[in-house]
């Protein structure tokens, strides 16, 4: 059956710090693989949004201490943020796609100009059908003017852009009903129409990857975020090699918050 004519679309995919380390350059190539595939086959715009910068550098120094101060992070963001998009770059290269930088910070999407001008360079490099690769500006950002993670920078993004479709890329399945780290009888939640109050509990702050400082609670705000501007959102393990092209394909993968239920 011929499909009806469709019209391009927008995701924006965040990225964790966990995923981005401990999968480096391989599944690197097979993320931006499925960019340039979303793209040419499905008409996916996709906006790129990677944390690590801090957790690569932290990796690659002798820098460990467990309490850094916020100079420290600056520092290390700034050490690791050209590393990770050497390894964005170099991943590129089998597509394509030419990759490209923006850092922010929250001032950005809060000033009417600078918002404006973000826009403007996101579509400017979306029409010229260059991945915008973005991270909050961690080595110039203070406690005043942060996202706080990426995944409220994502879903902020997601709302400015008018993206169809926010995907959180992490290192667990999705939402379950149940902390799983105590519950081994944990389901995983597929799909709800709307976050409620019961999973926003349930998503206890406390329960936080070590690596970043997103957790599953602040995906659910970043979710409750998309949703009301009529956005879906997918929860979904980073290192599936083809979720992306999976949720193109309407499968369910993961937790889907909005939208109709996945088959
Ligand atoms: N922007 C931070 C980084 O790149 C990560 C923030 C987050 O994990 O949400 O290292």
């Amino acid at each position: 059956m011929a499909k009806a004519s469709v019209r391009s679309q927008r995701w924006v995919v965040k990225v964790g710090s966990k995923m981005v380390c401990d999968g480096g350059p391989l599944l690197m190539r097979a993320w931006m693989q499925q960019v340039s595939e979303l793209r040419k086959k499905h008409k996916v715009e996709v906006i790129w949004v990677s944390s690590g910068a801090i957790a690569w550098a932290t990796e690659r120094t002798d820098f460990k201490a467990a309490q850094r101060t916020l100079p420290q992070k600056q520092a290390l963001s700034a050490i690791g943020q050209p590393l990770i998009m050497d390894q964005y770059n170099l991943a590129l290269q089998a597509t394509d796609l030419l990759g490209s930088q923006v850092l922010l910070t929250a001032g950005d999407m809060k000033d009417k100009v600078r918002r404006q001008n973000l826009q403007n360079v996101l579509k400017e490099l979306l029409r010229w059908e260059v991945i915008p690769i973005l991270n909050e500006n961690d080595a110039v950002s203070t406690a005043e003017i942060q996202f706080g993670d990426n995944d409220a920078l994502a879903s902020q993004v997601a709302v400015m852009m008018k993206a169809s479709r926010l995907i959180l890329m992490t290192d667990v399945d999705g939402l379950y009903d149940r902390d799983p780290n105590n519950n081994p009888d944990a389901q995983l939640i597929h799909y709800r129409k709307k976050l409620g109050s019961k999973e926003m509990k349930m998503a206890h702050p406390k329960v936080k990857s070590k690596v970043g400082t997103g957790g599953m609670y602040s995906k659910l705000l970043a979710a409750e975020r998309a949703s009301k501007a009529g956005i879906v959102t997918h929860m979904v393990r980073g290192d599936i090699p083809r979720n992306l092209l999976q949720i193109a394909n309407g499968q369910a993968i993961g937790t889907q918050v909005g939208g109709h239920a996945p088959e």
